[in-house]
């Protein structure tokens, strides 16, 4: 049963061969042209059912939506938008599709629908391309790394630890509700909720990669990652996957840099191995603006964007120079903020992250030196007492998509640090444990993949670039 794929038929089939196909009907026209898609290009195949060579019980079978199996002889076509098309010997039925009853009709859907039919959207051409190229970025992820010779380490989903001390986590329990252990005032208790012990999704996979790394030096991980995070944003969903290198005998710097080259090489494999898909989405997004107002149009289209991105140098700027340009603009009527930057110490909205970005330098930037305050517990302590050494960047049209740091790898430093933070050193004696026995200097981050999805593809939403997003009202299939 070969069956040949419709991208690599088009690219190197030749008039003369007999082929097997397999797919689902997207239009069929004059009782004679199927466009037959299986979802390995957008470019459909025209089959052509020559007229009176089937009979009528079958063509009206071919319906949009519906699957066949179709063997036939490859042929030069004359239509226009194609070279090759399928001359059908045999035409299978495989599984019908009710024409009125079939969510997708050969015509350009909102985003917003789709995302209700989000079991049917991969058969689109947009969720094609954006799928494809989400595919692509996961291999190219595992190929960066394992050509500097990082380990893949697969840290858990199930873990005791809240690396970021955010308390969104997802608690994971193994005992009937209705057991569920109630502190005092009635509220469930959850310390002993995992076998007698404390236990949730994990929000971040950084503090068991920091004991990979402590051996072999260099690691990384890439996995499904959870935060209750109860707000529609289009940034955020509750479960998501991020990708965290961690690595030894490296400092702020060497991190940044890891984090530039990286992204640049995500960047760089799809523009050599997604250009259709690009080229499509670029399109897509082109027409999209068009709807805009002439102001809120980007400058450059998507693949223009990306160029830009790999040949150019990402801004690279303090937090508090960055505070310092956003003042600054608070005077500015024009530009006003809904949320002011009024000094020096508080956390940046995604309007900050995007002014600074879009507005100011025109290209992605990383922040370093954050106040200690708004930054989780591991991060290394300058010298001046009130920062610590992490470093953020942010990219056009989305804002943050990385966030890692310099850890602090002196145990008396980091002991106090967690002192004042009231969080208990008993329970991360296995984490301090990496500092009492050949602690090294050493730095890491997090991607969120789906936000680099999001940048790479043009989409706006996050829904739209993850297969099944898990969002607070969605969580069906
Ligand atoms: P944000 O400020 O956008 O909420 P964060 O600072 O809480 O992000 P980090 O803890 O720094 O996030 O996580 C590292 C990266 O993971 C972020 O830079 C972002 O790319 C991604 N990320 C974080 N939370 C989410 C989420 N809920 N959905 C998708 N990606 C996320
Ligand atoms: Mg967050
Ligand atoms: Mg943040
Ligand atoms: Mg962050």
């Amino acid at each position: 049963n070969k069956r040949t794929k419709i991208k690599q038929l088009l690219a190197t089939g030749e008039a003369g061969q007999t082929v097997t196909v397999m797919g689902w009907v997207r239009t069929f026209r004059n009782n004679q042209f199927i466009a037959l898609n299986d979802g390995s290009t957008n470019n459909n195949l025209q089959v052509v059912a020559t007229l009176g060579s089937f009979d009528d019980a079958l063509l009206k079978r071919l319906t949009t939506g519906a699957s066949v199996k179709v063997t036939g002889e490859i042929v030069a076509s004359v239509g226009k938008g194609q070279t090759l098309e399928v001359k059908a010997n045999t035409i299978e039925i495989l599984g019908d599709s009710d024409a009125e009853k079939y969510p997708l009709q050969p015509k350009k859907h909102s985003l917003e629908f789709l995302r209700e039919k989000a079991h049917l959207r991969f058969r689109t051409n947009t969720f094609g391309s954006v799928f494809r190229v989400r595919h692509s970025l996961a291999f190219a992820v595992h190929e960066f790394f394992n050509r500097k010779g990082f380990v893949y380490l697969h840290t858990p989903v199930i873990t005791a630890s809240d690396a970021e001390g955010a308390g969104e986590m997802f608690r994971v329990t193994t005992l009937p509700l209705e057991n569920l252990p109630k502190t005092e005032d009635g509220a469930i208790d959850f310390k002993e909720d995992f076998f007698g012990k404390s236990a949730n999704l994990t929000v971040s996979g950084q503090l068991e990669g920091e004991l990979g790394a402590m051996a072999f030096s260099d690691i990384y991980t890439f996995g499904p990652t959870f935060r209750a995070e109860n707000s529609n944003t289009t940034r955020h969903l509750a479960e998501f996957w991020m990708i965290e290198p961690e690595v030894a005998f490296n400092d702020l710097e060497d991190n940044m840099n890891l984090a530039e080259e990286f992204i640049k090489y995500l960047i760089q494999y799809v523009m050599d191995h997604n250009r259709e898909d690009l080229s499509f989405l670029a399109q897509r997004l082109a027409e999209e603006e068009k709807q805009l107002p002439q102001d809120k149009r980007s400058e450059l289209g998507l693949i223009e964007k990306l160029e830009f991105v790999l040949n150019n140098d990402f801004e690279r700027l303090t937090y508090t120079e960055a505070i310092e340009i956003l003042k600054e603009s608070n005077h500015n009527k024009k530009k006003k903020f809904q949320y002011p930057v009024e000094g020096w110490g508080v956390d940046l909205q995604s309007e900050h992250e995007r002014y600074l970005v879009e507005k100011h330098f025109k290209k992605p930037v990383i922040l370093t030196n954050y106040p200690k305050e708004i930054k989780a517990f591991y991060m290394r302590q300058n010298d001046d007492g009130k920062t610590v050494a992490a470093m953020d960047i942010l990219a056009p049209g989305i804002g943050e998509i990385v966030g890692g740091s310099q850890r602090e790898e002196r145990l008396d430093k980091l002991e106090q640090r967690m002192k004042e933070m009231h969080i208990p050193a008993e329970e991360l004696s296995w984490y301090l444990d990496t500092r009492r026995f050949g602690t090294v200097p050493h730095a890491g981050f997090g991607l969120g993949f789906e936000r680099m999805v999001l940048f790479v593809t043009g989409m706006t939403n996050i829904r739209d670039v993850i297969a099944f997003a898990r969002t607070p009202n969605n969580c069906e299939f």
